[in-house]
């Protein structure tokens, strides 16, 4: 035992290897408590043991508090505010809140006075109505009702919220509540009315307010960064995106618009005579650019659809088809063995594959020719694109768009299932052109506006009327 040759875990407190050349006259200074329990050697190396630690008691500096941060001293401005913040004692002039019991000094008034008007404003909120707010600003239940009925009569879109209505009220009736002597308020950007108490009870009166319905112009260097050019110039957030995107369907707005381009933007605009101003929509969006070809884009109706049309009244070719599913084509158009019926024979469209329930969108724009069940082909949809195009979406769960409707590209017209024949949930997606079936993934729409007639020179007259208005409007 003890042999550097036994193997062992070295426990806590043991020395593992015992020291070269000693003899045993050695003083040990370093004595291993857990062997030899009570003998001499372990007493001596207890009383070493305590003798250590009663020297680092001894010797170890004492505990004391640490000095805390003094407060800071109190200017007068503080002090003031303490003081009117604080609560004075009540020798001091303070009270507790509560009624003290009256004394012989109090004269009992026999009738207290009361203010014959009270003015008042009160805002509308969202979700509120003129009944109620005149309600809770004390008219009576029957004023209140007869005045948001003329108000709504006048207003028939509503009031806005935020407006500020100047309430007089009168004479008292029973209760709280009072008569209602007057109303003002704003009831749209071209109208303010009135509400008058008359010998027939309330009165209506509408001032119309004049409103410039120029658009705003506003035109700038593109320097560093388009947008934020825009947006220098004061152009809103939404009409800088509006003119961002009218522009990215001609060009690469990141890489194509030089530090020298000018942008030229008109915007609608509505400035009542009482210095109020609602910016509208982006109308026409230009952009001269250096060493390049100009844009000139106007919005315009298309179809019920307003697009961006160049100054030619062009508009811009629209992209093909999209995915009428989010899905992986599990197959292709063409000859295969059909999994049910086990013989070769053509798959006319293309197979998507899809979870139950998915939603199935409209490829591009057009009308339902049929919505409805269809032998194997289930739950059917056909669109109709024009130009001899239709296009079919088959084993529908549900059918959303009825037959007849008019779907835009992206619009929902139905979920997926498994309805037919069919082996799982996909959907089964057909495109013919003049009735004979074309492979899905090798059409593309190519559509592109082209104004002619009296509507080009309708165009052209706008256009030209914008493009008078000069700078800032
Ligand atoms: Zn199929």
């Amino acid at each position: 035992m003890g042999g550097a040759a036994v193997l062992r875990a070295p426990a806590f407190g043991t020395r593992t290897r015992p020291l070269q050349g000693r003899r045993a006259t050695d003083i040990d200074l370093v004595v291993d408590l857990g062997s030899n329990l009570f003998s001499r050697r372990w007493w001596r190396g207890l009383g070493t043991l305590l003798l250590l630690c009663g020297t680092v008691a001894f010797l170890a500096p004492g505990f004391e508090p640490l000095a805390g941060g003094t407060p800071a001293p109190m200017g007068e401005v503080e002090a003031e505010q303490m003081e009117a913040l604080a609560i004075a004692p009540l020798n001091t002039g303070s009270q507790t809140g509560l009624r003290m019991a009256e004394t012989a000094a109090v004269e009992p008034l026999s009738q207290a006075p009361e203010r014959p008007t009270v003015e008042l404003f009160a805002t509308f909120n969202r979700g509120d109505s003129v009944a109620d707010l005149l309600q809770r600003a004390g008219a009576a239940s029957n004023e209140a009702a007869a005045a948001a009925r003329l108000i709504a009569r006048a207003a028939p879109s509503g009031i806005s919220p935020g407006t500020t209505i100047a309430v007089t009220l009168g004479q008292r009736l029973d209760g709280s509540s009072r008569l209602i002597e007057r109303l003002s308020l704003r009831a749209g950007l071209a109208l303010k009315v009135t509400v008058q108490r008359c010998a027939g009870g309330l009165e209506l009166t509408r001032i119309p307010i004049a409103v410039d319905t120029t658009p705003l112009r506003i035109r700038g260097r593109v320097g560093d960064g388009l947008y934020w050019a825009l947006r220098a110039a004061g152009v809103s957030q939404g009409a800088a995106a509006d003119y961002l995107k009218a522009l990215a369907g001609q060009i690469d707005v990141g890489s194509e618009v030089s530090p020298d381009d000018k942008f030229d933007l008109v915007i609608a605009n509505s400035r009542a005579a009482t210095g109020e101003n609602v910016p509208g929509a982006l109308l026409y969006a230009g952009l001269d650019r250096v060493g390049a070809s100009d844009f000139q884009l106007m919005r315009w109706p298309v179809g019920g659809r307003m697009q961006w049309l160049e100054a030619s009244g062009v508009g811009r070719q629209t992209s093909g088809m999209i995915y009428p599913v989010q899905g992986r084509i599990t197959s292709g158009f063409g000859l295969r063995v059909h999994p049910i019926l086990r013989f070769a024979r053509m798959h006319k469209g293309i197979d998507f594959g899809a979870h139950w329930g998915s939603p199935i969108v409209a490829a591009a724009d057009g009308q339902v020719l049929r919505a409805g069940w269809a032998g194997g082909y289930g739950q059917q949809v056909r669109l109709a694109h024009g130009g001899g195009i239709v296009t079919t979406y088959s084993h529908m769960s549900r059918i959303v768009a009825p037959a007849g409707s008019i779907v835009r590209q992206g619009e929902l017209i139905g979920y997926v299932g498994s309805t037919g024949l069919s082996t799982g949930p996909h959907l089964h997606y057909e495109v013919y052109r003049d009735g004979v079936p074309v492979n899905p993934l090798g059409v593309r729409f190519a559509s592109r506006a082209q104004l002619e007639g009296a509507e080009l020179e309708a165009f052209r007259n706008r256009l030209r009327a914008l493009l008078s208005v000069g700078v800032g409007g």
